[in-house]
């Protein structure tokens, strides 16, 4: 069924004003795979980040409903709830917190929020070892400090964990393959081939066919000045590969 439906959306910087999205619209089903596509600038973080309700952006006009309810009424909290997550394109370093107590702690608040008991460190231990497993992690990961000194790769496949751990209905995956060569990526990709179930979808930003190759995405959209210009399948990657955005340009 329906689960993600933008129209017309309109957002502006809220500091300044400035518009960034000029008319987005958008329809994603349960079990589908989203992607977009679109030059530098085009406003594709900025629709990510509008659609989980990020401070810096006021949204003028359109509408957001996910999964039958107004999202624009919602607080990104309540937002995250409702089983919308985004990955963060520079996740901060917690010195001195290990990895698996900050990704505890982000569970119980959620289970917290929902009215269940918390998990403690030997549950939640149960819980996310065979989560290790999709995202190719060893458990010593579990105990290196959040962030601290992890590749790119890792902080990437920590994300996944992340979204493995929380679970969502749909995840926004803002270029999660950029700066992957190309073994981290097919584990990347691998990781959220295998949280994909028919109830749940993803939206992913990324300006390489490569990703789209391992993750097969149900439709391609491309962003230009703050709307989707041209909606198709994988073909539409591959004329972007071959001859870059002027193919589809409409400017
Ligand atoms: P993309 O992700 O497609 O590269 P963005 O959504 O990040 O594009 O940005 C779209 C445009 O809006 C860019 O020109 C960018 O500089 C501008 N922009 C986005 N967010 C802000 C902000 N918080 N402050 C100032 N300019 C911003
Ligand atoms: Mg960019
Ligand atoms: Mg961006």
């Amino acid at each position: 069924s329906l689960l993600l439906e933008v129209k017309d959306l309109t957002a502006v910087i809220a500091e300044t004003k400035q518009e960034i999205l000029k008319g987005v619209n958008l329809v994603v089903y349960e079990g589908e795979v989203h992607a977009i596509m679109g030059k530098n600038g085009s406003g594709k973080s900025t629709f990510a980040k509008v659609l989980v309700g990020h401070p810096d952006y006021e949204v003028t006009g359109g509408s957001i409903v996910f999964k039958g309810s107004d999202l624009l009424e919602m607080e990104p909290e309540e937002r995250s709830l409702a089983g919308l997550f985004m990955s963060f394109q520079s996740p901060v370093e917690i010195p001195g917190v290990s990895n698996i107590d900050f990704l505890n702690m982000a569970y119980n608040a959620r289970r917290r929020k929902l009215g269940l008991a918390e998990l403690g460190p030997i549950e939640f231990y149960a819980y996310i070892f065979p989560k290790l497993d999709l995202v190719n992690m060893k458990t010593d990961f579990l105990n290196r400090n959040v962030n601290e000194g992890f590749s790119g790769g890792e902080r990437k496949r920590n994300e996944i964990l992340q979204l493995a751990v929380l679970g969502a209905e749909m995840a926004i995956l803002d270029e999660i393959d950029s700066g992957l060569d190309v073994d981290a990526l097919r584990d990347v990709a691998k990781a959220v081939n295998g949280l994909l179930t028919p109830n749940n979808s993803v939206l992913m930003i990324t300006h390489y066919l490569r990703l789209l190759e391992f993750i097969k995405p149900s439709r391609i959209h491309v962003m230009e000045d703050g709307k989707i210009v041209k909606t198709g399948d994988i073909s539409i990657a591959k004329l972007l590969e071959e001859e870059g955005y002027k193919a589809i340009s409409t400017s």
